[in-house]
């Protein structure tokens, strides 16, 4: 589209390269602009074919993955005569892209439905005995590492060229879509159930939210007593702790490592002398370090003399590296950082009298009066007093080696790093120690410890924003930000219906009841 003559800004755009995403009418657009033509279906639907010549009716084209693997995932797609399936969409500019980027060998990409191309470039190629890339090594697009051999070959999926198929010009489409974040979902994707929450005032949309964070809440509840009648509530609160300080990418090899608690706490008290079990056990240990930092390696050293003695006492039981996830994973969330955390927990010994301490004190709560509760209007100091007063249990005041390092390789940092943050603060309380506690409190039929502990649970300030909160905020409500979600546990009441409600239906929101339930709730609210 030519900018008209009088618009000097249009004309100040290709002069100056502003937004010029083509730089060759002849070579393929960025893949990042073919990936929000797909997202945004600039696309003739009508026409849209497989290279094998079947018809491709898209229900919906997936939501934009943030965590690696195929571009989009829960696409709904039909081929052919075929019935509509759920499943992922690859976008690549060449249909070559399918073994040049090792997706073939990686088993991420075994729900792909669909490869969607720029044009059909290398096709013969592909066919004839081209190589594919070297296992191990980093795919130069995507910057993921391809599988090391002995996984099977994914065939490649039905492929559709797009390259004829626009629904305008592409330097029209470059102009429209540069500027569009792949975050923000479009209108037309959003759920059926967005039209009935965004109609609902702010304090309508809170009660729904908070009645599902209860559903949460006393599942995470009843899983720690459930776990407390075979291991005790000591052993149960430690396995939740561990699980959280996983994150998700390492919940379960930490889950492990908190099982064999009571066999790798035995007479070691220091906090150094568990972290060196732990680091042992877990296979974190690195054998050696780079040669840049052999100076700062007492650590490591000291570390590895006190594994060394014990490593055949606990040979049965050491992880194997591969169990962790280090991909995606920030510096200050790294599995070791984590573990150094957790063994000046237990080294110190008196965790769990603190917390129920910190459960029995007022922190600007006001009062509880006894079956009357506490008011729900907790003020934000009130809220952020809370996860002071946990943070100050939660703590390491400096570990000499952690304080000053994110992992056992990274050189020194300038400044001292705390070894929790506010997140992890509010992640621990929200699905650990809260629940814990409510359950115990449930367990002493302490109905005023019960209600001390919503309240905290109901005023506990937001959690970090992530992926899915991300995307259930604007398919749910509709929007980037919401007041409703001020608090963690309306986040977690919107993660609840996603896991009761989405994860039972798919991207076009299939036999989903919650909108026909909010529907009828909102028309008569008290009941
Ligand atoms: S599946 Fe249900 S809850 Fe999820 S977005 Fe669609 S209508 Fe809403």
């Amino acid at each position: 589209m030519s900018p008209p003559p009088d618009n000097f800004y249009a004309d100040w755009r290709p002069r100056f390269g502003v937004g010029n995403v083509l730089r060759d009418e002849n070579d393929p657009p960025p893949e990042h602009l073919l990936q929000a033509i797909w997202r945004h279906q600039r696309l003739r639907r009508d026409r849209l074919q497989t290279a094998d010549g079947k018809s491709v009716r898209v229900l919906h084209p997936g939501f934009v993955s943030v965590e690696g693997g195929p571009d989009f995932r829960g696409a709904v797609i039909q081929i052919g005569d075929a019935a509509p399936c759920s499943g992922d969409v690859e976008i690549d500019l060449r249909v070559n892209g399918w073994r040049a980027h090792g997706h073939d060998r990686n088993p991420d990409f075994k729900n792909v439905l669909l490869h969607v191309v720029w044009d059909n470039v290398g096709v013969h190629a592909l066919a004839s005995a081209k190589p594919p890339a070297q296992p191990g090594s980093a795919c130069p697009i995507h910057r993921r590492t391809i599988p090391q051999r002995g996984i099977e070959l994914q065939p490649l999926p039905p492929t559709l060229v797009v390259n004829d198929k626009l629904d305008a010009p592409i330097a029209e489409l470059g102009l429209w879509l540069e500027n569009e974040s792949p975050r923000v979902l479009p209108e037309n994707l959003r759920g059926q159930c967005c039209v009935v929450l965004r109609e609902l005032d702010e304090t309508r949309q809170g009660r729904i939210l908070d009645s599902a964070a209860r559903v949460r809440f006393q599942a995470k509840a009843g899983l720690f007593r459930a776990r407390a009648r075979h291991a005790g509530w000591e052993q149960a609160l430690w396995e939740g702790l561990f699980r959280a300080l996983g994150y998700k990418h390492n919940i379960w090899p930490m889950q492990n490592l908190a099982e064999l608690r009571p066999r790798w706490t035995r007479g070691a008290d220091p906090a150094f002398a568990l972290q060196a079990r732990l680091f042992g056990i877990s296979g974190l240990l690195p054998v050696e370090l780079p040669r840049a930092q052999a100076g700062s390696d007492g650590y490591l050293r000291r570390i590895w003399d006190c594994w060394w003695r014990e490593r055949d006492e606990f040979s049965d039981c050491i992880l194997p590296r591969a169990v962790w996830k280090f991909h995606g994973l920030r510096p200050a969330n790294h599995p070791q950082r984590r573990l150094a955390l957790a063994a000046h927990w237990l080294a110190a010994g008196n965790l769990i009298q603190k917390l129920e301490r910190w459960c029995a004190s007022s922190i600007g709560e006001g009062r509880c009066d006894g079956d009357a509760g506490i008011s729900r209007t907790a003020t934000r100091p009130s809220s952020q007093a809370l996860v002071d007063s946990l943070r100050k249990i939660l703590e390491v005041e400096r570990d000499e080696f952690w304080s000053w390092h994110w992992t056992f390789r990274s050189a020194r940092l300038k400044k001292p790093q705390p070894l929790l943050g506010d997140a992890r603060v509010t992640d621990l309380a929200v699905n650990v120690i809260l629940p814990w506690l409510w359950t115990r409190a449930a367990e002493g039929k302490n109905g005023r410890l019960q209600r001390v502990i919503e309240h905290r649970y109901a005023v506990w300030p937001q959690a970090e924003d992530n992926s899915i909160l991300k995307l259930a905020r604007q398919r749910l409500l509709g929007v980037g930000r919401s007041r409703a979600l001020r608090s963690a546990s309306a986040q977690q009441g919107l993660i609840q219906i996603t896991r009761d409600f989405c994860a039972h239906s798919n991207a076009v929101c299939e036999n989903c009841r919650f909108p026909e339930l909010a529907r009828s709730w909102s028309a008569n609210p008290e009941t």
